[in-house]
């Protein structure tokens, strides 16, 4: 499993939040603290935040860890952005390697990660997956189950879901058809939207007023707020609900 993370809020640089804490992101890419499934993030990373007045967001993915990236420390000290999605990976079995199966996934504004697995993927999915276009399956940025998570989400926002009924929608037709792991994180640059169903998720806002939601604290100040299993969180600059999701149908 991986670990993921997002902020918003006034603009930090990337250091502040991806890997300066003292169990930062980059930290957990070697010692995760709160990790139920698997033990190092190590099989690739990838930040993207945004630029004032621009709504598409850059992207800095590799395919090997985090810990071992020449770039990350300079790049971390000298952008900053008032909204970031960063994740380090830990791959599921049988998915595919590589720089272009790191999250965050994109399209347009939105950056997008998914921290659990499809079990029986690709099978298992085939049913949930089956209302989308061919084209649109065609376009998956690799052959991961967390890459046809994006899909099926995105399939969502392109008909004009809001970002908590996408990712509320995805994780019900994946449960019913196959279950897993489906920790979703979501932003636009303006909200974040998550789901717990499966592994660990927190939130924190900082005496600065800027909103973190990662899959676990990294630093132990007592103010994180444990995000109860099969919740999906929707956060804006100045607000955070968060909602029971629904069980599956039998
Ligand atoms: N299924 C994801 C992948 O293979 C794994 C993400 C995670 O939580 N380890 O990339």
């Amino acid at each position: 499993m991986c670990r993921h993370l997002a902020y918003l809020g006034p603009a930090v640089a990337l250091r502040e939040v991806v890997t300066d804490p003292p169990h930062s992101l980059l930290r957990q890419s070697w010692a995760p603290r709160r990790q139920r499934h698997g033990t190092v993030n190590a099989d690739g990373f990838g930040v993207g935040w945004y630029a004032d007045g621009d709504p598409v967001p850059a992207r800095y993915r590799r395919t090997g860890p985090a810990w071992a990236d020449a770039a990350l420390p300079d790049l971390a000290r000298v952008v900053r952005s008032r909204c970031v999605l960063a994740a380090v990976r830990s791959a599921t079995d049988g998915t595919a390697p590589g720089e272009s199966a790191a999250a965050p996934f994109a399209a347009g504004p939105w950056l997008f990660s998914h921290n659990g697995t499809l079990p029986g993927w690709p099978e298992s999915v085939a049913a949930a997956a089956a209302a989308l276009p061919v084209a649109e399956l065609l376009a998956v940025d690799s052959r991961t189950d967390s890459a046809l998570v994006w899909a099926m989400v995105l399939h969502r926002l392109r008909r004009g879901a809001p970002p908590g009924d996408a990712l509320a929608g995805t994780v019900a037709d994946l449960a019913a058809h196959c279950g897993g792991r489906l920790n979703l994180l979501l932003t636009d640059g303006a909200s974040i939207t998550a789901t717990t169903w499966g592994d660990t998720l927190y939130h924190r806002r900082d005496p600065g007023g800027g909103i973190t939601v990662a899959s676990e604290p990294h630093d132990d100040a007592d103010d994180w707020t444990a995000v109860p299993d099969r919740t999906l969180l929707v956060a804006g600059p100045d607000d955070l609900q968060l909602t029971p999701l629904k069980e599956p149908q039998p």
